[in-house]
């Protein structure tokens, strides 16, 4: 059987133990979010951020998406990043898919700056249908890995 692969070329599964899915704890909330171990640190360190700098993602209703086996919404062949677990959907109920500007302008810079430190790219710069909630790993394993180390985000995650 060959390898199911994410957009952005991460390995995939409908079995969380296969491709290696924790659950890790965003620090300063009370929200797990389940991910690949391999990216869990940048994730992590993304989302605590994102909770302190642009909008708390720890109020109303439980709407921070991991980890989940499915296509691309809307496509029949795409494997969406979230089923490699390379992906994290935030306050999806406040910034829902194909609605634009439902951050404030100002924080936007900001969006994009934790985006890119985390190596992450942000749903609100795709090209076709905006994605507002959405952030994805945009690294190969080794560049994450390097990332990470440079970080400093090394152990006590996850
Ligand atoms: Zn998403």
């Amino acid at each position: 059987m060959s390898q199911l692969k994410s957009q952005n070329n991460w390995i995939a599964s409908k079995d969380a133990a296969e491709i290696g899915i924790v659950s890790v704890p965003i620090e300063g909330t009370k929200i797990k979010v389940r991910c690949a171990e391999a990216v869990a640190p940048l994730i992590a360190g993304f989302c605590k951020e994102f909770h302190e700098l642009i909008e708390p993602i720890d109020e109303g209703q439980l709407d921070d998406w991991g980890w989940a086996f499915r296509n691309v919404r809307g496509s029949n062949d795409k494997l969406s990043n979230h089923s490699s677990g390379t992906a994290i959907d935030l306050n999806a109920t406040k910034h829902p898919l194909g609605k634009v500007g439902t951050f404030p302008p100002e924080k936007v810079p900001m969006i994009r700056a934790l985006a890119k430190k985390y190596g992450l790219r942000w749903g609100g710069d795709y090209k076709g249908r905006i994605d507002e909630m959405h952030f994805e790993i945009e690294l190969g394993e080794a560049k994450v890995a390097a990332l990470i180390g440079s970080l400093k985000l090394g152990d006590d995650n996850g």
